[in-house]
């Protein structure tokens, strides 16, 4: 049996832990089929990101008629789009596609190296987030798309609340960057969730977001509604967390076998 389809539209890790690849690992451990449209390629490994190059606007834009043209999806996550380029083709690919967007605003990974140039945090904000079904920032990506700066839990709610000005249904705003047990804010305005999990003590996390957003992706594909997609994930996501391993000189995968 056909199983649901999932596309990430995304950048490539070549070290294995984050991008396309952790979003079809995850895709692959949820049942669903993945597909990849890669918008660049990173050398990157545990240590770092040593560099990236994105593809050109047309070969990304063949890989989306490619896909969607024939095989459809159920639900599409993007995550690394590198350029403003790259953000409004991606933005306008998807206006008119009938199924949900998860939509991670991938700005620096966790060394602090970028992978989103500086210019295009404005292309993101008004035009990708506009088409995203769910949106999910942390504390570090809130702040670049709206100026606003969560100091404690307090701030989530208005965090919230500023992103979803911009035009997303969903935020999912990601607290894990505050000191104490990790708290995550999903609200589209008129319902409001609060996941909370214990802080897990593994400093091998890395891929951690792009397994979020993947795995939301994933459960709505499956059918869940978004607050139930995005605790199943928050749960996948935890295993991921819990098994992550040593890998190179510094900081090793999530674990998608568990
Ligand atoms: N590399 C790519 C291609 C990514 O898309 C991302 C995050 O979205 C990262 C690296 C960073 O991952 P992390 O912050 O978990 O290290």
């Amino acid at each position: 049996m056909t199983p649901p389809r999932v596309l990430t539209i995304a950048g490539s890790d070549s070290g294995g832990g984050a991008g396309i690849q952790a979003d079809l690992k995850t895709m692959l451990a949820l049942g669903v089929h993945g597909m990849s449209v890669i918008a660049a390629v990173t050398a990157q490994n545990s240590v770092g990101v040593q560099g990236y190059w994105e593809l050109p606007a047309e070969a990304v834009r063949a890989q989306i008629d490619s896909v969607l043209g024939d095989i459809g999806a159920q639900a599409i996550k993007t995550g690394m789009l590198a350029s403003p380029e790259l953000v409004a083709l991606v933005a306008e690919a998807l206006a008119g596609v009938d199924a949900p967007v998860v939509v991670d605003p991938v700005g620096v990974s966790k060394h602090g190296d970028p992978l989103l140039a500086p210019e295009a945090v404005q292309t993101m904000a008004t035009r990708l987030l506009p088409v995203a079904t769910v949106v999910t920032p942390n504390l570090w990506e809130v702040e670049q798309l709206t100026s606003y700066k969560v100091e404690d839990e307090d701030g989530l709610r208005p965090a919230a609340e500023a992103i979803l000005e911009l035009g997303p249904t969903w935020v999912l705003v990601k607290g894990g960057h505050l000191p104490g047990p990790p708290v995550d804010l999903l609200t589209n305005g008129a319902e409001e969730y609060r996941f909370a999990a214990e802080r897990l003590d593994n400093r091998h996390t890395h891929g951690t977001g792009c397994t979020l957003a993947s795995a939301i992706a994933s459960h709505l594909a499956l059918g869940e509604d978004v607050p139930g997609a995005v605790g199943k994930a928050k749960e996948y996501v935890t295993g991921a967390i819990a098994g992550g391993f040593p890998l190179g000189a510094g900081i090793g995968p999530v674990d998608h076998a568990w």
